[in-house]
């Protein structure tokens, strides 16, 4: 299993980061899509799925899915961890810490929706800062709060300085090492 880990973040870490920001950028869409559909078309909220969701409405009304989603995004995040460096890693930290929050809201969701009874009393299942914040608009703030400290990460992930590149383990740099040239 360790050695797994070491490849992740060490030969495979360019690959299996691509396929892992694909889905990402995917999710990312959908909540675009989603507050798109209800900002500028003005949909009913309940109606605005993004683009799967208006093939798949259950889809976007099923908590296991969304749950399911942010412990994918907790567990990649975390996985890929150790071969981020230097700047990136700091980055990647702060995703890692904001993601964490994001998954325990939705374990709350989630919790309710399996309790069959909700928090505070209120007739939907809510999450802690969906006491303030609405949901759709909630949501696209931690994809969003996610989202940019992932990129950032990814930036310096790419474009690393000299001292960094000399000590990545995986082949994501799109500079050539100075160390190893
Ligand atoms: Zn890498």
């Amino acid at each position: 299993m360790s050695s797994f880990f070491a490849k992740l973040n060490g030969p495979w870490h360019e690959r299996a980061l691509q396929t892992f920001m694909i889905i990402v950028l995917a999710h990312w869409a959908e909540h675009l899509a989603q507050a798109y559909q209800v900002y500028v078309l003005a949909w009913p909220p309940h109606r605005a799925g993004g683009v799967l969701g208006q093939m798949f409405p259950w889809l976007v009304h099923s908590e296991v899915l969304h749950y399911g989603y942010a412990l994918i995004m907790l567990a990649g995040i975390w996985t890929f961890l150790p071969g981020f460096v230097g700047r990136s890693r700091t980055w990647w930290l702060v995703a890692l810490v904001i993601q964490f929050w994001h998954h325990i809201e939705h374990a709350l969701l989630q919790s309710q929706v399996i309790a069959g009874r909700t928090l505070f009393g209120a007739p939907v299942p809510t999450s802690i800062l969906q006491l303030w914040f609405p949901r759709l608009e909630l949501h696209l703030f931690y994809n969003t709060v996610v989202f940019v400290p992932m990129m950032v990460a990814m930036y310096y992930h790419l474009f690393p300085s000299a001292p960094e590149a000399a000590e990545m383990r995986c082949s994501c740099a799109l500079r050539a090492h100075p160390a190893t040239s």
